[in-house]
């Protein structure tokens, strides 16, 4: 046997152990880019769920503005930009197939939305041809109105999807005819200044009690077959009702504007001010709070002082607001320093909230 052999079978094997490597690890890569195509069929279909019982039709509540109660189509717009060409029967309105879909004329971005919708009594149909509707929000994101009730489609498609992305956790969808009840939260989608996606849109949706969408991002707008990207829009656009051919009724149709929470402004916070370690030392010290078994220890650590609050698990930073007042790092709490007229510290007040806690000093 020539000897030459070992080394070049020792190679080989090294060599097709980091092949092997090298495809593992674009294997795992890929796993984790994967998602679900459109309209999969072989994707898990909601479980079913009975409905919370719910008193229908909701109550509007005094900070939502009314999109439908019944008596009109005055927030409303047709396809043509008319007046929309649906009927209206006692307090609800109904799709007219063929006659497009209606859009508000109030603008949303970030929105809580009411709408209650039921399937119409069309048997004979299947999958997306029954009952099949949709909430658009900014005209673009869909949340699908479908009569999912015993009826079979893919999951990305029953009623409660973010159509063609994501399929409800759960099917709670009533029988033909019955009212059903969405609450909506809508977040819409940010963009920078120069036009790049910063987050995308966003929705939560409780379907009659039930949550089936949980904080879900749309991938892109609504779109039949292929991923849309995210394109530059307004910040309020108007919400439409979409026409498919069947006769979906909706009524009780109330919205509440989501404001944004504000944040602080650049002046915001205390302004500090350095102590050296001689004129904070004086503050260190066991504080007793009369009638309480929980007292305030100030201990002072590398120049800086630090409160012990009672139920907490660790000493807070204080930071100097000026010789005997400290504010709390992260709340806004600030501790009062008590000093007699000799200069020797006698107590403190902690101030939080409308709550202040005086604690006298141990003499100890
Ligand atoms: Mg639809």
């Amino acid at each position: 046997m020539n000897s030459n052999i070992i080394p070049q079978k020792f190679l080989f094997l090294v060599l097709f152990a980091l092949i092997s490597e090298i495809l593992a690890g674009q294997n795992a890569g890929s796993a984790q880019n994967m998602q679900w195509k459109i309209h999969d069929m072989s994707r898990p279909k909601p479980p079913v769920v009975q409905p919370v019982d719910q008193l229908l039709p909701a109550h509007v509540p005094q900070n939502a503005i009314s999109l439908f109660d019944g008596s009109g189509f005055s927030n409303w717009v047709g396809s043509d930009n008319g007046n929309p060409k649906w009927k209206i029967e006692k307090d609800y309105m109904e799709i007219v197939p063929g006659t497009g879909a209606i859009q508000t004329k109030e603008s949303f971005g970030d929105v809580f939305l009411h709408v209650e919708w039921a399937s119409p009594d069309e048997p004979d149909r299947k999958g997306q041809d029954r009952g099949n509707s949709g909430i658009f929000f900014m005209g673009m994101y869909e949340l699908q109105v479908l009569d999912s009730y015993q009826a079979d489609t893919y999951a990305d498609g029953q009623a409660g999807a973010l159509y063609g992305q994501a399929p409800p956790r759960f099917n709670v969808c009533k029988p033909r005819g019955q009212w059903n009840a969405y609450d909506i939260s809508f977040r819409r989608p940010r963009f920078s200044s120069d036009g790049k996606l910063l987050t995308k849109a966003r929705i939560t949706v409780i379907h009659n009690g039930i949550l089936i969408q949980d904080n879900e991002e749309y991938w892109g707008p609504t779109s039949w077959l292929k991923f849309l990207p995210y394109k530059v829009h307004g910040d309020k656009l108007p919400i439409s009702l979409q026409e498919h051919n069947g006769r979906v009724r909706f009524r009780n149709i109330w919205a509440v504007s989501l404001p944004e929470l504000p944040g602080p402004d650049k002046s915001y916070g205390s302004k500090t001010i350095r102590l050296n370690q001689k004129e904070i030392v004086k503050f260190t010290g066991i504080y007793n709070r009369p009638g309480t078994h929980a007292p305030i220890t100030i201990t002072m650590k590398n120049g800086k002082l630090f409160g012990d609050f009672f139920y907490r698990p660790g000493p807070l930073e204080l930071l100097p607001l000026n010789d005997h007042q400290f504010v709390l790092k992260e709340t806004d709490a600030i501790v009062t320093f008590e000093i007699d007229n000799k200069g020797k510290v006698t107590g403190l007040v902690f101030h939080i909230g409308d709550d202040d806690m005086p604690a006298k000093k141990d003499k100890n």
